[in-house]
């Protein structure tokens, strides 16, 4: 079995040669900012219901409930959360040249607080809101919370940008991740239990077309035995700052 070490050394120099790599990120990059996954230990389907509180049909049905468990929770924890190692390193390999893309499954925004430029919100994001009826996307700052759900002026009312169960993917944003799955060097994916369609097919695009797949999650995934090239099972902070380190020697011609 080959020493972390040697899989963060393939890792890198796969990095540093792409000319084009990118990153599909889940939950788990966002733990060590204090935000918890829905999946796995302390994961938020172990205290709520994602049927009762995270589908559509729940939020059409009963828009206060869903208001009150699950945006204002995840509101709340947005407010303090900042990004964390696993974040500033994926933004470091953009600035090193070798990173052009983070698809991410995340609605916190911490990527784009990290600097990344490029980030496609695969799932929206949490950080605006957008009205049930007419559309018209509002500030968090601008809206008054102490009637939930907040009213919108057309009559309808807001709710997060984001894509709950039973909701599509933005068709523009699918095929352009598709796309750059499809033609990619390396795909790092970081941080997910890719178990959520059709985001974790995304890896098995990349890797049908002879991508590189680098895996960060301390657990195994169904991805880790038959599609991650390498496979680091250990927190997004601490190996993507190892990656990062050795891209960087790489690149400088130190290694
Ligand atoms: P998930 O909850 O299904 O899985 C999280 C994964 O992260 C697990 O495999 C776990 O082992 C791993 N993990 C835990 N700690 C980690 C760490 N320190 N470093 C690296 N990995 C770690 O999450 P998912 O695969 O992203 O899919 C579920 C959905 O969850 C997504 O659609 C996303 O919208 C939503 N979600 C987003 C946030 C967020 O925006 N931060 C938080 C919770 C859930």
């Amino acid at each position: 079995m080959p020493s972390l070490s040697s899989l963060i050394d393939q890792a890198a120099l796969s990095c540093a040669k792409a000319r084009k790599a990118i990153a599909l990120t889940g939950a788990g990059i966002s733990v060590e900012s204090g935000i918890p996954p829905f999946r796995g230990k302390g994961g938020l389907w172990a205290k709520i219901d994602p049927m009762k509180y995270a589908h559509i049909e729940a939020l059409e049905r009963n828009p206060a409930d869903v208001w009150r468990v699950l945006f204002m929770g995840i509101a709340d924890l947005l407010k303090t959360a900042e990004p964390n190692a696993g974040h500033m390193g994926l933004q470091r390999l953009e600035r090193l040249g070798v990173l052009q893309t983070v698809i991410t499954q995340n609605v916190d925004g911490l990527h784009q607080k990290a600097g990344s430029r490029d980030v496609i919100e695969f799932h929206g994001t949490h950080t605006t809101l957008r009205c049930m009826s007419c559309g018209q996307r509002a500030s968090w700052q601008t809206v008054r919370l102490d009637v939930l759900p907040p009213p919108c002026a057309c009559g309808g009312f807001l709710r997060p940008d984001v894509v709950m169960f039973g909701e599509p993917i933005n068709v523009a944003l699918l095929q352009r991740a598709q796309m750059l799955a499809a033609t990619c060097e390396v795909m790092l994916v970081v941080g997910t239990s890719a178990t959520v369609e059709p985001a974790a097919y995304l890896p098995v695009i990349a890797k049908h077309n002879g991508a590189f797949i680098i895996e960060i999650n301390p657990e195994p995934t169904p991805l880790t035995d038959d599609i991650s090239s390498v496979a680091l099972l250990g927190p997004a902070g601490a190996m993507m700052d190892r990656i990062v380190q050795a891209v960087a020697g790489y690149k400088e011609g130190r290694l």
